[in-house]
C-alpha cells in the first residue's frame, strides 16, 4: 500500500502514468526490465537522423531518441544537420526529441547558471516547434559534472546519458561502455554501453546486447550514419541496416531514453551520484 501511493505520488511528480486498471484508475506500474532492452540514441543532428535513421528505425518498429543541439555546425550547415522542421518532424513520427544543449559545451567547465541556460535554450525551441518539453539530457562531448546533474535534477529531467568512461577506455573513435545498472546508477549519470565509430562494429554490439541481462541494460549512442563532419564517430549506412537487422533478430526491445521510466524508477537514486561510479571503476 505504501510502495503504490508513493508510485502515484511518483507519477504525479513525473508526469508519466500508465493506464493501471479496468476503471480507469491511473497507477503508475514498473514493467519488469527484459533481457535485451536496448536504448538507442543519436546525438547532434546530423542529417541521416530524418533522411535515413528515422525510416530504418520505423521498418524495425524501434523506438529512439535524438539528442538536440544548436552547436557544432547546426547553425551554418543545414547540408549536413538537420532543421528544426526535421526535429519536428521525428517527434510527430513518434521518436523522442531531447536535450543536448544550445551550444555544445563542455559543461564541466560550466556554472550551474550556465548550464540552466544551455537547457533552457532547447525547451523554448521544442516549444516554439510544438515538441514536448524534453525529459532526458545527453552530456556534449560525454564530459559531466556534479553541477549539471544538480541543475538537471533542479529542472526536473529523469534520465541523462554520459560516456563510457571512466570505467572504460576510450579512444575517441567508437567503443565500449558499462552496461546502465537501475539499481545502482544516478538515473542522470547514465552510462554509454557502446558508440559507434571507426573503433567499434559489429562484435561490440553483440557483447553491449549481452551485457543487457539480469536487470541491466544496453544503452547505445550513434552520431551520423554517415557522420558527414565527424569522420571519428562515423557509422555506415550498411553497416547500420545490419546492426537494425541484429536488434531485430535478437529479439531486443528497443525503446528511446525516455521509455526507461517505463521500467525505472527515477526517484530511486543515490545521495552521491558519483558513488556507483568510484566503486566500479576499473
Ligand atoms: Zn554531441
Amino acid at each position: 500500500m505504501k510502495n503504490s501511493l508513493a508510485l502515484v505520488l511518483l507519477a504525479t511528480t513525473f508526469g508519466f502514468v500508465l493506464p493501471g486498471s479496468s476503471t480507469g484508475e491511473k497507477v503508475a506500474v514498473l514493467k519488469p526490465i527484459p533481457d535485451k532492452l536496448v536504448v538507442l540514441t543519436f546525438d547532434d543532428c546530423n542529417k541521416s537522423d530524418r533522411s535515413f535513421v528515422a525510416a530504418e528505425l520505423k521498418k524495425n518498429g524501434f523506438g529512439a531518441t535524438f539528442f538536440v543541439t544548436e552547436g557544432l555546425g547546426f547553425l551554418q550547415n543545414k547540408k549536413h544537420y538537420v532543421t528544426w522542421e526535421e526535429i519536428a518532424e521525428l517527434d510527430k513520427m513518434g521518436f523522442e526529441i531531447a536535450n543536448h544543449t544550445r551550444s555544445h559545451p563542455n559543461v564541466a567547465g560550466l556554472s550551474a547558471d550556465q548550464v540552466a541556460a544551455e537547457i533552457e535554450h532547447i525547451e523554448k525551441r521544442c516549444s516554439e516547434y510544438k515538441i514536448p518539453k524534453p525529459t532526458t539530457f545527453c552530456y556534449p562531448g560525454f564530459s559531466n559534472s556534479l553541477t549539471a546533474v544538480q541543475v538537471l535534477a533542479k529542472m526536473n529531467y529523469l534520465f541523462a546519458r554520459r560516456g563510457v568512461r571512466p570505467e572504460y577506455l576510450d579512444g575517441g573513435r567508437g567503443g565500449r561502455g558499462p552496461a546502465y545498472d537501475p539499481k545502482s546508477d544516478h538515473p542522470l549519470l547514465v552510462p554509454t554501453t557502446g558508440y559507434a565509430g571507426p573503433d567499434w562494429g559489429m562484435k561490440d554490439l553483440h557483447w553491449a546486447v549481452a551485457q543487457a541481462r539480469e536487470g541491466k541494460i544496453a544503452v547505445l549512442c550513434f552520431h551520423g550514419v554517415p557522420a558527414l563532419e565527424h569522420a571519428w564517430v562515423n557509422c555506415d549506412p550498411e553497416d547500420f541496416k545490419k546492426y537494425l537487422r541484429y536488434l531485430k533478430d535478437e529479439g531486443c526491445t528497443v525503446i528511446a531514453m525516455r521509455d526507461l521510466a517505463e521500467y525505472v524508477d527515477p526517484a530511486k537514486r543515490p545521495k552521491d551520484p558519483y558513488a556507483p561510479i568510484k566503486a566500479i571503476k576499473k
